[in-house]
C-alpha cells in the first residue's frame, strides 16, 4: 500500500526488496526511506523507493485549520483522526493519519475530565500548535475551535446545541462538549 513516509521510516527488508530511489539500506538490513514522500514497492524489480511529492503541495505547519475525528480518548489527551487541512485557504497534505490533542489543550478553562468535552466520533475543528516527524499536536481552546458535530453516547444520533449545554432529541440525553462557536451550523 502507498502511503506517506518521512526520512527513516521503515519501507521493507533487504530479503525483500532492494533501495531504489530516494531510499537506503540501515545497518540492520532494513529499506528506510530518504526523504518525505509516497512509499512504492515495487514486486517486479523487488525494489522499494519513495515518490517525493511535488513541491507545488505544501505540508500542514504550525497554525494549519484541521477537520478531524475523535478516534480515542485517554485520560489526559485524545487521539484524533485527520480528516482534511486548511492553512489560509490553501489545502494542506497531512504526513500522518492522526495527531494528538493534550487535556490542557482542550480549552483556556481547567478541564476535570476529558470526556465532558470529547467523546468517541465526535468531528471537530482544531488548530495545529506542533509538528514533529511523528507527532502532531492539536489545539482546540480558541472559541472558533472545537467539537463541530457529537453524538449521543446512548442512542449515537446527532447532538443539538440547546442553550449551554447539547440534548439528543431522540433519546433526550442530555450531554457536554467543548463546542465549536459555530456548531450548530453543521
Ligand atoms: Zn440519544
Amino acid at each position: 500500500m502507498n502511503r506517506l513516509v518521512f526520512p527513516g521510516s521503515l519501507l521493507g527488508k533487504e530479503e525483500a526488496y532492494s533501495a531504489g530511489p530516494n531510499a537506503f539500506v540501515d545497518e540492520q538490513g532494513s529499506v528506510r526511506a530518504e526523504s518525505v514522500g509516497v512509499s512504492l514497492l515495487s514486486n517486479e524489480k523487488y525494489e522499494a523507493s519513495v515518490r517525493r511529492l511535488s513541491p507545488s503541495k505544501k505540508w500542514i505547519e504550525n497554525g494549519t485549520i484541521v477537520i478531524g475525528r475523535v478516534a480515542l480518548l485517554k485520560e489526559q489527551s485524545a487521539l484524533i483522526e485527520l480528516l482534511e487541512g486548511n492553512f489560509k485557504g490553501e489545502q494542506r497534505v497531512m504526513p500522518s493519519l492522526y495527531a494528538s490533542l493534550m487535556i490542557f489543550n482542550i480549552s483556556s478553562n481547567y478541564v476535570e475530565s476529558i470526556k465532558q468535552e470529547l467523546r468517541l466520533n465526535d468531528l471537530v475543528r482544531a488548530r495545529v500548535v506542533d509538528v514533529k516527524p511523528y507527532n502532531i499536536e492539536l489545539s482546540i481552546a480558541e472559541p472558533e475551535l472545537g467539537v463541530i458535530k457529537a453524538f449521543c453516547v446512548k442512542c449515537r444520533s446527532p447532538l443539538t446545541l440547546l442553550g449551554s449545554g447539547l440534548k439528543c432529541l431522540s433519546c433526550a440525553n442530555e450531554e457536554t462538549r467543548k463546542t465549536a462557536a459555530d456548531y450548530t451550523l453543521h
